[in-house]
């Protein structure tokens, strides 16, 4: 079972990818908590590159898909393979929606990288690892930012400006409409055990 958080930075993602590792936990459940970019001692160094220096989207994309590769085999595939629960802290989704619908970069290319990276050709031609569930917290960019003011540090993404997170929003969006079969949308501006109670559910539906 492997799910993967995606949403604007503020969104709120990781209090209830907490929750979620302990619900599970307390079902009896092995987990592996993990995030993206990073994951392994390689793709966190690549993340760090990734946060500090400034680069161009191309670079900032080869880096994540990188770490991605790297993450799948020595993380997320071995523990499916184990029957473990794999909650991944933003994945693919992020990809697209920050280096292509944020930064603009080309889709196609990103779709290339994506099929590469992500193969099982054990399993046919075009067949991808993709997040069985993933759970969408949408929230409107002003929300997000005042919910980020003054949180932390900002890394140099999050001192990007609104507009730059409405287009990343909408590329979040866009990867929804088009895969709705695995994406989850929930409205992250509602209070947060109302939040709680929309994962749990969105989990839930899928019969776990
Ligand atoms: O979710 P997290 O805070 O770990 O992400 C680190 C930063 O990297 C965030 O500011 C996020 O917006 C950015 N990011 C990105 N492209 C990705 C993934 C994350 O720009 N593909």
């Amino acid at each position: 079972l492997f799910i993967s958080f995606e949403g604007i930075d503020g969104a709120g993602k990781s209090s209830h990818i907490q929750g979620l590792h302990d619900a599970f936990v307390a079902a009896g459940r092995q987990v592996v908590s993990t995030r993206e970019p990073g994951g392994t001692p390689l793709a966190e160094k690549l993340r760090a590159l990734f946060l500090q220096e400034p680069m161009d989207a191309l670079t900032e994309a080869l880096l994540v898909f990188a770490g991605r590769r790297d993450h799948l085999q020595q993380v997320i595939e071995p523990a499916l393979a184990r029957g473990d629960v794999v909650l991944c802290d933003r994945f693919t989704d992020a990809t697209f929606a920050y280096q292509g619908a944020g930064r603009g970069f080309d889709l196609q290319v990103l779709s290339v990288l994506e099929h590469m990276v992500q193969a099982r050709p054990e399993l046919g031609q075009g067949v991808l690892r993709q997040p069985d569930l993933t759970i969408w917290f949408d929230l409107p960019t002003e929300v997000a930012a005042e919910r980020l003011a003054g949180a932390r540090a900002p890394d140099r993404f999050e001192a990007e400006p609104q507009q730059f997170f409405a287009r990343v929003a909408a590329g979040y969006a866009e990867r929804a409409l088009a895969q709705p079969e695995r994406f989850a949308r929930i409205d992250s501006h509602q209070p947060k055990p109302a939040v709680w109670q929309a994962v749990r559910e969105a989990v839930e539906a899928q019969g776990w």
